[in-house]
């Protein structure tokens, strides 16, 4: 049995950690919140950030509360003994209706809007350039939760959907699924590409000057994923040079992305600042996951979305 599950302050980034301490009042470990030099009795953690110090603190098992794990070192915690377990499953409707939003901003110009209103200007786009999305296309590149998320909405805008993963098997909402092998040329009859794979070895610049190269000059490139999954300077030139039509970005490979990035100033490009899975429900869904694992865990059952 648990006897003490820490909240690290570091997910107060996200939700208030108060509020996942008391959502967890039910459950029979004490839970408290910690600092990284104050972890002395927490036998597990959840937390967003990573620390060398976790593997120093007698921890069996670390919580975290972002589906991305790629900061964590997985042989070290392996060699510690410290299960890690992720959040997955958790933010295909928030990231899905972010999506959702940026296709929406591109085919009906609102980014453009807004933009104007700062300045008072009633200035329409040129007649050609809105569009329908119920007359596009739309690539999802990874169909876990947030590619699922993604295509069902896109489905119920009626957007013709393809998508790839590694093991191409049938996805609800997905017309045809093709292997990663296919990627370049499946990107290619796209208005829409969306990132949503793991950062692994193998996903690291995934889509680069050949993947941009192969796409339409009117699509808009979209990542949710991870930074890293896409070369940020291929992107930028293929911005620059016309190679695409746009992209909106909520994962860069820097983060905060830097204030004199070239990124902050394009037209056809929407930032945000990795808050696609923001919702003010996080906390209970991670809470949910938590209480699970906790009852898992004292059953002698595997735990939920174990990656270590
Ligand atoms: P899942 O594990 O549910 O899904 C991952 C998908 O990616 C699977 O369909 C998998 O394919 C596919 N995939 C993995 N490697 C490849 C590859 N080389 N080529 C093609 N497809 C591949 O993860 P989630 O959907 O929950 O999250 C995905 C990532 O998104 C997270 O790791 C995180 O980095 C990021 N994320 C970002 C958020 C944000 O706030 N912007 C919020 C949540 C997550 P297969 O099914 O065949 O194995």
């Amino acid at each position: 049995m648990l006897s003490t599950i820490g909240i690290h302050e570091s997910v107060g980034a996200v939700f208030r950690p108060e509020a996942l301490r008391d959502a967890l009042e039910d459950i029979d470990p004490d839970v408290r919140i910690v600092s990284t030099g104050d972890l002395g009795g927490c036998d597990a953690l959840v937390t967003l950030a990573y620390d060398n110090a976790f593997l120093e603190a007698d921890l069996e098992w670390i919580h975290s509360i972002q589906a991305g794990v790629d900061r964590f070192p997985f042989d070290a915690l392996e060699s510690t003994g410290i299960t890690l377990t992720n959040s997955t499953g958790i933010h295909g409707d928030a990231v899905g209706e972010t999506v959702a939003g940026y296709m929406l901003s591109f085919a009906r110009g609102l980014h453009h809007y807004r933009d104007n209103e700062a300045d008072h200007e009633w200035d329409r786009q040129d007649w050609d350039v809105p569009f329908t999305l119920g007359e596009e296309s739309v690539c999802v590149v990874g169909l876990g939760t947030l590619g699922r998320g993604v295509a069902a909405r896109a489905d119920a805008l009626g957007m013709d959907v393809v998508g790839v993963k590694r093991t191409p098997i049938p996805v609800d909402h997905v017309g045809t699924v093709y292997p990663s092998g296919e990627l370049k040329t499946t990107v290619a009859e796209a208005r829409f590409v969306v990132v949503t794979v793991p950062l692994t070895d193998r996903t690291e610049g995934l889509i680069g000057t050949a993947e941009l190269s192969a796409m339409r000059s009117d699509a808009v490139l979209i990542n949710v994923a991870r930074g890293r999954v896409l070369d940020q300077t291929a992107l930028v030139d293929a911005l620059e040079t016309g190679t695409i039509g746009g992209a909106a970005l909520d994962v860069f490979e820097t983060e905060p992305l830097p204030a004199d990035s070239p990124l902050w100033g394009m037209e056809n490009v929407i930032v945000t600042p990795h808050a696609a899975a923001a919702t003010g429900a996080y906390y209970r869904r991670i809470a949910t996951l938590v209480r699970e694992n906790v009852r898992r865990r004292d059953d002698g059952e595997g735990l939920a979305n174990r990656v270590v």
